[in-house]
């Protein structure tokens, strides 16, 4: 039986967030769902709880730093303690930089790499008081690599693991823990950004993309670690990726 430990995940609602709760609650964990979609997020906790396991959920835009934090406070009077945050919600909604979807770039900055500095600033307090904790940023193999049309994406991407870098080194009481996905079956590619891009990647995604049950045990093997073991970086792609 593992630990069970208190897991604050974001865009738990579709995709890898969702695999990620449903794996956590399956490990004995409490998960506490957080996104916009709250219709989702209350079939998915009914589910979970049906399944005897230990969920709730919040409305959370993480866009919105007043919000993360009544979440986090709200989680933390209740139950005392976030020992996880899986800062996972995320947009990408691709095109060439030339074409200056200026809107596009806003939105990938305010989700991507915002909304992980706002999940930092609401849950660091508490963990650093406690001396313990662990924040799991989502990145991506744009991470890594820029690939045109994705540079925006990839920008915000190249943040968080830099983020996370810095985090890690400035606080050796709290582990952080990178993961970046590759192609990936979820519903990222279909909201926004350039019409042609877009197809070519839900077409990429078709072709080759893995399911994000695969994400969600990367995560699960970080968080369940000892906990002097801080498994920093986790690359998981499919296969057939070039
Ligand atoms: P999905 O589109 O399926 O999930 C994205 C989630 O983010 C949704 O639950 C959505 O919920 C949430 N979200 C979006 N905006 C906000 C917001 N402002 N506040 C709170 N939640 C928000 O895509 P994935 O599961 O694929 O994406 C999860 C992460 O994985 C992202 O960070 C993505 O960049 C990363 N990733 C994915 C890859 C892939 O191939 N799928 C590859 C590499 C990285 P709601 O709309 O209800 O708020």
């Amino acid at each position: 039986m593992s630990e069970h430990k208190i897991v604050l995940v974001t865009g738990a609602s579709s995709g890898i967030g969702e695999a990620t709760a449903r794996r956590l609650a399956a490990d004995g964990h409490h998960v506490i769902l957080g996104a916009r979609r709250v219709d989702r997020l209350v079939a998915l906790v009914t589910e979970l709880k049906e399944a005897g396991h230990s969920a709730e959920y919040a409305q959370l835009d993480v866009t919105d730093l007043d919000n993360v934090r009544a979440v986090v406070t709200d989680v933390l009077t209740r139950h005392g303690r976030i020992d996880v945050l899986v800062n996972n919600a995320g947009v990408m909604p691709l095109s060439l930089v030339q074409d200056l979807r200026i809107d596009d770039w806003n939105q990938m900055i305010d989700v991507n790499l915002r909304g992980v500095l706002h999940g930092i600033a609401a849950v660091l307090p508490g963990m650093r008081q406690r001396g313990a904790g662990h924040i799991v940023n989502i990145a991506s193999t744009a991470a890594n690599r820029v690939d045109s049309p994705g540079v925006v994406y990839s920008a915000t991407k190249y943040a968080v693991r830099a983020v996370s870098e810095g985090l890690r080194q400035e606080t050796t009481d709290i582990r952080v823990t990178v993961i970046s996905p590759g192609l990936t079956r979820t519903e990222l590619t279909q909201a926004g950004g350039d019409t042609q891009v877009q197809g070519a990647m839900r077409d990429a995604v078709e072709e080759v993309g893995i399911d994000a049950t695969a994400i969600a045990a990367a995560i699960a093997y970080a968080v369940g670690q000892p906990a002097d073991i801080d498994v920093n970086e986790i690359i998981v792609r499919p296969t057939a990726s070039v």
